[in-house]
């Protein structure tokens, strides 16, 4: 078929409807984001598969494991710190098994572009015992996405793809292949399996083990791993997997001589092929995208004495953030490259910012006018657009862990005694994971307030779908039992400044749990409904 040029992100996407896939679930965040929008841009409303944003991860997974209980074909795909919050029923599902294919797409983000950590999802497919397929450009992207549905039902268990944000983010030719059709649903297997009683999973556990030699053998055979002994360099060789191995072929032509090499890009690691490598040489440079995974394991499971393995543990390459050629070429011995010196080009400080005329703003400007006569009190936030109230010139927030996590941050600074205890939550983020801990709250009558930015979108990673606004989040927070005389809608506009200065000391003042929505739509998401209207 005709090359066609995608971002990494898409090549998955094309990938798994041409699996035949049945349904896709997800929950935005960078760098993953774009295999949803690319599904659902491919599924013309919906016509050809199912593809839905979720309210969260964990459902998203869960909703994957039904179709695929089903016997139907799905996937589904978050960052990695979605995995996280996926981690339950991903561990889980392991031990039920898959019955139709079942591939989870996880994107790591080296370098923490826009994440706050740089966890990496190896280790997840590892403690899970699965099978994980590491692309290394996009092609292999688009070919091992497909593979990873066969494998899935060759093995009855999920299959883990990791990208990382290099390759989910750039654009390359992919030749797709001959699409399939949706299967028509397999037959059912045993209930039981699914139903992890201890009995079962105890079973079922052991069913999983005894694959691990099944897994082992597919890795040591596949041709995506791929072991290059050189009859010159016999002293020093690699060992190479994902995006990294880009960065190795670019450099290394540089080299006096070619070393042999061993390019990994599926997991369990083929330790075949490695014990295949070891005896040629006397030294090995570990070449990978994320943690030090393949270097412990080499470190771990091979008689390495008499050799020197580096990697990211002695320090040859970086302990974090992303690789680069040049951080290669450094590690493999090559002279520095050294660039054009840019010297009298005065570029300006761009730090990232609220947009002009964010509903955040005014919310902040009243919070802080507000918080004023209250010196003692804290503000913990959660993760959207509105976490940039941290940075000047608001300083409004003190706080940003994870997904939810501002609510019941906010409940243990009032069980501590901190007043007012206030949470900062967006309305997706609260629909994500701040529902449970607001009904924790209010089981406690805790004194404390939360306000719900509502700006009807998940605007930080290119305003999806809202499961948490407008109306039915008003009467959510009823069913929640948050009082009506102390839940609040304010419309954080310039010219109601003092009236929400005004509303929200007052429940600051008040004793017990109060809500106040801050309502007012994304500008963002507003100039794309006036640009085209639905
Ligand atoms: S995208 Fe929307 S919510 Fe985010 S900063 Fe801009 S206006 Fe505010």
């Amino acid at each position: 078929m005709e090359k066609i040029v995608l971002l990494g992100d898409e090549a998955v996407a094309l990938a798994a409807v041409q699996a035949g896939l049945s349904a896709a679930y997800s929950y935005p965040g960078t760098p993953a984001s774009e295999i949803m929008e690319y599904l659902l841009r491919l599924s013309e409303g919906g016509k050809n598969y199912r593809a839905e944003w979720s309210v969260n991860e964990k459902v998203a997974y869960e909703e994957a494991l039904g179709v695929s209980f089903a016997g139907k074909r799905a996937m589904v795909s978050f960052k990695h710190v979605g995995l996280n919050v996926a981690a339950d029923p991903f561990i889980n599902s392991a031990i039920t098994g898959a019955n139709g294919g079942l591939v989870v797409v996880v994107a790591d983000d080296p370098g923490m572009h826009s994440s706050q950590n740089e966890q990496d999802s190896r280790y997840y497919a590892d403690f899970a015992r699965i099978i994980c397929l590491e692309p290394t450009n996009h092609q292999e992207a688009y070919d091992m996405t497909r593979e990873a549905f066969d494998l899935s039902e060759r093995f009855g268990i999920p299959v883990m793809v990791r990208l990382v944000t290099r390759l989910a983010h750039s654009r390359s030719s992919v030749e797709p292949r001959e699409p399939r059709p949706q299967n028509e649903g397999r037959p059912y297997g045993n209930a039981q399996d699914w139903t992890l009683l201890p009995a079962n999973a105890r079973r079922r556990f052991k069913v999983l083990l005894d694959h691990q030699n099944s897994l082992q053998e597919y890795s040591e055979e596949t041709n995506y791993n791929q072991l290059v002994l050189s009859s010159k360099g016999k002293k020093f060789g690699v060992v190479v997997s994902g995006i990294a191995y880009n960065y190795f072929k670019e450099v290394s032509a540089y080299l006096p001589l070619e070393p042999s090499y061993l390019k990994v890009s599926t997991y369990p690691f083929p330790v075949k092929k490695l014990h295949q490598l070891l005896p040629m040489v006397d030294e090995i440079l570990v070449i990978e995208e994320g943690y030090p995974f393949i270097e412990r394991f080499i470190r771990g499971v091979s008689d390495i004495s008499g050799k020197t393995i580096r990697g990211k543990l002695d320090g040859s390459l970086p302990p974090s953030g992303e690789l680069t050629p040049d951080l290669v070429a450094k590690a493999l011995g090559l002279p520095e490259r050294v660039g054009l010196k840019v010297t009298d080009i005065k570029l300006a400080n761009r730090p990232p910012q609220l947009c002009s005329g964010c509903p955040h703003i005014d919310t902040y400007k009243a919070l802080n006018e507000a918080l004023r006569e209250f010196p003692r009190g804290n503000v913990f936030s959660d993760i959207g657009c509105y976490t940039l109230g941290a940075l000047p010139p608001f300083q409004a927030i003190k706080t940003c862990v994870c997904m939810g996590a501002s609510i019941s941050m906010a409940k243990g600074g009032a069980d501590a005694g901190i007043y007012p205890s206030v949470a900062v939550i967006g309305d997706s983020t609260f629909a994500h994971s701040g529902i449970t801990p607001l009904l924790d709250a209010v089981y406690s009558n805790t004194n404390m307030t939360v306000i719900i930015l509502d700006n009807g979108t998940v605007a930080m990673t290119g305003t999806q779908p809202s499961f948490g606004t407008g109306e039915p989040l008003d009467r959510l927070l009823i069913g929640l039992g948050i009082d009506k005389n102390h839940l609040k809608v304010i419309v954080p506009l310039p010219r109601n400044h003092q009236e929400n200065v005004k509303i929200i000391k007052e429940e600051l003042d008040y004793e017990g749990i109060s809500v106040i929505i801050a309502r007012r739509e994304c500008i963002q998401s507003l100039g794309e409904k006036k640009r085209s209207p639905k």
